[in-house]
């Protein structure tokens, strides 16, 4: 079974908040939301939370790899649970929907032509493209299949 976030928290050394709290079932719900959506949500049920409370304690749960940061070029950071797995992600150009992708090896997956004397850990790789939605030529079809998509990614 799953720790709760509480005992997560804990496992941790940080102390139990319910902004933490409400952070992490909102990145449980909605893997890949940026700071923004995880607010709005977040705002709901704690009225009284700031955005700064929001930043802060995204970077505290990064920093102790409670969370993990994705950062797709040209957009705010993304931030999800899902982490220690060595899996990559899959960005579509036109409505930026991201998903994951299992690696199919433990951290790097990949070797670099000349690793200029580095003890590499780990290759991040995000795969640009277009999601299958987007490739639909049928506008109407598009929209059916991006609503599902909303659905599964933001609130
Ligand atoms: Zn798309
Ligand atoms: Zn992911």
């Amino acid at each position: 079974m799953r720790e709760s976030n509480a005992e997560l928290l804990k496992a941790h050394n940080l102390s139990i908040t319910p902004v933490r709290l409400a952070l992490l079932k909102v990145l449980s719900k909605h893997p890949h939301a940026d700071a923004e959506q995880i607010f709005r949500i977040v705002k709901k049920d704690i009225a009284t939370t700031s955005k700064q409370a929001i930043y802060n304690t995204l970077n505290t749960l990064v920093e102790h790899g409670l969370l993990r940061e994705i950062k797709p070029k040209g957009r705010a950071s993304l931030y999800e649970t899902r982490v220690g797995d060595n899996h990559h992600h899959l960005v579509c150009r036109k409505c930026q929907l991201v998903m994951d992708t299992d690696c199919f090896d433990s951290a790097p997956c990949l070797t670099p032509m000349d690793s200029h004397g580095f003890a590499i850990d780990e290759a991040e790789v995000i795969f640009w493209g277009t999601c299958p939605a987007c490739q639909s030529t049928n506008p109407k079809e598009t929209e059916k299949k991006h609503d599902q998509c909303k659905e599964k990614t933001h609130e």
